[in-house]
């Protein structure tokens, strides 16, 4: 079991109405009736619903995120949306380098460092994302690709209070498939040493680690009980309650 608080964060990627909130006051009152001791919540729903749910969640423990931001404060960038946006909205943190960005959009590592840093001015929390392709994975490259991504994806001003790692095979995401407890055991620590490296025991040891990848309820408790394992990010079983629950009571005792 890690040492640090797990945070459990559902990312909606592109799902969502305004009706769907409905399944947000249903987690919400779920975690009301049946709390989970020492477990953070979060929601990153689409753009549109942040506001909303925020002002939604204003009493509750659920917090509310954002998918992606724009590197600038405010400009000529049509369509695009800044990290200060999102903390007006009262967005707590915002995933950046989510690998259908990285992937659908070209984002770089020096890219999703620069996201990174304009959460940390908007005085938000960066949940950095990283990991490796199928391919990448067949040829044995998994660590190198993780280590590099960690290295050029991290701003150097990286603190625990501010950043927290999701490690997030790609061909695990949506698929299904999963990696074995061995598996992500080797990639957490890996990930846990360079960090403690780099930043220092009381900052790489604190930051938390999520593992993302076909996450429910069925698989959580082995996943979420590797030792640097400090929670979860998930796609498809965040969109309902029910579901969410699942994977949030793994870490009831
Ligand atoms: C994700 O997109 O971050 C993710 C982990 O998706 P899923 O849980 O659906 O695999």
């Amino acid at each position: 079991m890690s040492k640090n608080t797990p945070l459990v964060a559902g990312n909606w990627k592109m799902n969502g109405l305004r009706e769907n909130a409905s399944e947000l006051v249903k987690l919400s009152e779920s975690l009301k009736s049946a709390p989970v001791d020492g477990v953070d919540v979060m929601i990153c729903p689409p753009a549109t619903l942040v506001l909303a749910f925020s002002e939604l969640m204003k009493e509750s423990i659920v917090q509310i995120g954002a998918e992606d931001c724009h590197t600038l404060v405010s400009g000529a960038n049509t369509g695009d949306l800044s990290a200060e946006m999102f903390a007006d909205c009262g967005a707590t943190a915002i995933i950046v380098g989510h690998s259908e960005r990285r992937a659908d959009h070209g984002e770089s590592d020096a890219l999703v460092r620069e996201k990174a840093q304009a959460t940390w001015r908007a005085g938000l929390v960066a949940i950095i994302c990283v990991g490796e392709t199928a391919g990448q994975r067949q040829y044995g490259l998994t660590l190198d690709v993780v280590r590099r991504q960690l290295k050029n994806a991290i701003p150097d001003a990286a603190i625990a209070k501010n950043t927290i790692i999701a490690y997030e095979p790609v061909w695990a995401i949506g698929t299904g498939l999963t990696p074995t407890v061995e598996d992500v055991t080797k990639v957490h620590d890996e990930i846990r040493k360079e960090l403690v490296e780099r930043f220092g025991a009381e900052n790489g040891g604190g930051m938390k680690l999520l593992y993302g990848g076909s996450v429910k309820a069925s698989n959580a408790k082995e996943l979420m009980s590797v030792e640097n394992v400090d929670g979860a990010l998930v796609g498809g079983a965040s969109l309902k309650a029910d579901d969410f629950m699942g994977i949030i009571n793994s870490y009831k005792s």
